[in-house]
Order: structure tokens, then C-alpha cells, then sequence
């Protein structure tokens, strides 16, 4: 494995902590915990729920650090599913090891479905079981996505399975969620959103999150229509009424106002586009009812199926 200086570090902990709106300081910590995870005091265990895959796809477009440099040089990951070449016995073998020894940080990616558990298992052995002693052990518990941070898609009214959030599974069973879950919506979740929260669990510790949704506030503080280049045609009222034309997207469907996230700062794909820029509403992936409600659809027509109540004094400029 390839050697990592401290100035690259430094480097990568600057753009995650720039993304993010944090400080100097910050910058300086979040290196000192990519070298932490970089260096294996920090191991990464990352499991799959009901999920497409499509937020360990999404990781693996991470730019600030590239792709390979981030599984083979920067997460120091005991086993990921699809990236893994591990299966059966010796799968679990590891993770019951891990339950053992503890002191890791556990990723889940989909969500958790206890009413029917062998809907979902991992090496033969439903999910729902791996989980509660991993979840007692780890040091710190992430969500990659909405589905593992809020049940999503497989969480989506009238399902069979009982799918839900981690949150709601740990409350459930009696695992405490205070300084150690951290959620991270989103469908997918952004790739600095997971790289940034990992680098400032082992670099500083627990963010300061949102006490309802465990979202991190350094990501999660502002909604997307918080910071939206199309504001000024909200405030003057000036709505597109076709896609393609000018103007605030509210009426071709846009639910902005309800997502909580940094987009509109970090955008995607390297910082190329994103949502709104390329002339499609906002559908609230990184909010707690996307995808679960039949009242919140993904496209709504102007405000016929969802009233969104949005007040331009609660505004907030930054998401710092
Ligand atoms: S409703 Fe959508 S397009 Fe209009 S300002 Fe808000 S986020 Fe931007
Ligand atoms: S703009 Fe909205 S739908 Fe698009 S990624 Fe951001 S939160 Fe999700």
C-alpha cells in the first residue's frame, strides 16, 4: 500500500473541512483523523441493509480523495459486501471478532427490516441478528443514505418487510443513539458528506447534530432552498412554468425548502452539477419522509398533493 504524506493530509483535510464551511482548526483535525483511519487505529466496518448499492457507488466517486486512494489508502475497511472478496463463515467469523474486540466505527448502508429478518441477511445470517452486538461494540454508528437513515424506499408505505432507520431500530432495542449514531441522508449520500463525517469522528469526535434527525449541522443546517441560486426568483415570485425555462423550480415540483443539505455548495460529480442547476426540482432526498409517504411523491404538480410551509425570515445564509 502506497504511503501517504502528512502534507497530502492536510491537503484533503483543507477540501473536506472547506466543503463543509469549517474552520482552520477543523481542517487540521479532520487530517489527523484520515491519517487515523488511514492507518488502521481506526477500522471501518460497513454492512448492507435493503439497499441498491448505490451509496457505496456514490462513495466510490469521491474526488477529494480519488476513488482508489480512498479504499486502498484512506478507510481502513474490514469488510464492505460488494467491495470485499470475503463470504460466508469467514464473514462472519470477522464480524463476530469484531463484536469481540470492538473499538471500530460501523457504516450501514439500506435499511433494517425486523418484520420479516431473512429478507435481508448477510453470509446467511439475517441482518437484524449481526447487527445489535456490532451496534453495542462500535465506537461510533454512521447511516449511508436515507433508507439506513430513515427506512427510504424499502421503508415506503404499505412494504411487507417493517423497514426502518437504524435510529428507530436501535431505540428499539434498546441501544442508546445519544454520541453515537450519526445520520447521513440522502439518496445517494454524498461522497465528502460520509469522507467528512468518518475524518471528524476520529479526528475530533461526535458532531454537534440535530437532536431529531441525528444529522450532522456542519452538512445539514441549511435547506437546499436556504442557498439556492434560484432564491431571488422565489422572493419575486418568478416560478418556471416548463423545464428548461428560468426562474424558482416550486411549481414544476421542487421540495427544496424540506431538504436539509449542502448541495448547492459542494454540488456533485466533482463539484460539476447538480439537481437544481441542471433544471430539476429538488425531491427532498435527504428529507426523513423521501420516498416513505405516498403524500410526499417524488414530483408533485405546483402545490396540489404537499403544502410546503417555508417562512423567508428563517432563512439561514450559511450552513456553518
Ligand atoms: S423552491 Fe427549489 S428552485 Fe425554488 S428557490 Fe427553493 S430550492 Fe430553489
Ligand atoms: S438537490 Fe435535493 S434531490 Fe438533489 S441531491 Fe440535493 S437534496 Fe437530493
Amino acid at each position: 500500500m502506497a504511503e501517504i504524506s502528512r502534507r497530502e493530509f492536510l491537503r484533503m483535510g483543507a477540501v473536506l473541512a472547506a466543503g463543509a464551511g469549517l474552520s482552520c482548526d477543523a481542517a487540521q483535525a479532520l487530517a489527523a483523523g484520515l491519517e487515523r483511519v488511514f492507518s488502521g487505529q481506526k477500522r471501518v466496518l460497513w454492512l448492507q441493509g435493503m439497499s441498491c448499492t448505490g451509496c457505496s457507488v456514490s462513495l466510490l466517486n469521491s474526488d477529494e480523495p480519488g476513488p482508489v486512494e480512498l479504499i486502498t489508502q484512506v478507510i481502513s475497511v474490514v469488510f464492505h459486501p460488494t467491495l470485499s472478496a470475503a463470504q460466508g463463515g469467514l464473514v462472519t467469523e470477522t464480524l463476530d471478532r469484531l463484536a469481540e474486540a470492538g473499538d471500530f466505527f460501523l457504516v450501514l448502508e439500506g435499511a433494517v427490516c425486523p418484520k420479516m429478518p431473512q429478507a435481508c441477511t448477510v453470509a446467511g445470517r439475517p441482518l437484524t441478528d449481526l447487527l445489535p452486538p456490532l451496534l453495542k461494540r462500535a465506537q461510533f454508528v454512521v447511516t449511508a443514505g436515507s433508507c439506513a437513515a430513515f427506512g427510504g424506499i424499502p421503508g415506503a408505505d404499505g412494504n411487507l418487510t417493517g423497514a426502518m432507520g437504524l435510529k428507530e431500530f436501535m431505540i428499539d432495542r434498546g441501544i442508546p443513539v445519544e454520541n453515537k449514531l450519526v445520520n447521513c441522508p440522502g439518496c445517494p449520500v454524498h461522497p465528502h458528506t460520509m469522507v467528512t463525517t468518518l475524518a471528524y469522528l476520529a479526528g475530533v469526535g461526535y458532531p454537534a447534530v440535530d437532536p431529531a434527525t441525528l444529522t450532522p449541522n456542519m452538512i445539514c443546517s441549511a435547506s437546499v432552498h436556504d442557498d439556492c441560486p434560484r432564491f431571488h426568483h422565489w422572493q419575486k415570485q418568478h416560478f418556471a412554468e416548463h423545464f428548461g425555462d428560468e426562474g424558482c423550480l416550486f411549481k414544476l415540483g421542487c421540495l427544496g425548502p424540506l431538504s436539509r443539505s449542502d448541495c448547492s455548495h459542494r454540488q456533485w460529480n466533482g463539484g460539476i452539477n447538480w439537481c437544481i442547476r441542471a433544471g430539476a426540482p429538488c425531491i427532498a432526498c435527504t428529507s426523513e419522509d423521501f420516498a416513505k409517504r405516498k403524500s410526499f411523491p417524488f414530483y408533485r404538480l405546483g402545490e396540489k398533493y404537499h403544502a410546503v410551509a417555508y417562512d423567508d425570515a428563517d432563512r439561514k445564509g450559511t450552513t456553518t
